[in-house]
């Protein structure tokens, strides 16, 4: 979604998973509008419910959709750190060993 900054005058790209956390903000806490930080100059640009649901119709699948992806995520990066964590550990006691007989 492309979005003009009403400050600075430049376009920017509104980032797909913002907006659907924007819509999420808007349909929880009652809100008609949302601010959405501009790239350039980080200000808040004001966005209406309307036009983000203009935008996203069915944004609310995309945002359980979004949230699937995320938890995926988490479960491969958890995944990832506990590998790393593991293999960190023994080069480090061998390390030691080399230092203590020097
Ligand atoms: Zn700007």
């Amino acid at each position: 979604m492309q979005l003009k900054c009403s400050h600075c005058s430049k376009m920017f790209a509104l980032n797909k998973d913002a907006a659907l956390a924007g819509m999420y903000a808007i349909e929880n806490e009652g809100l008609l509008r949302y601010d959405f930080p501009c790239d350039h100059c980080q200000r808040a640009n004001r966005v209406s419910s309307e036009r983000l649901e203009e935008t996203y119709p069915n944004w609310k699948e995309e945002y359980d959709d979004m949230l699937k992806r995320a938890a995926k995520f988490e479960k491969k990066q958890a995944a990832l750190t506990k590998q790393a964590a593991e293999s960190k550990g023994k080069p480090k006691k061998e390390k030691k060993k080399r230092n203590r007989n020097r």
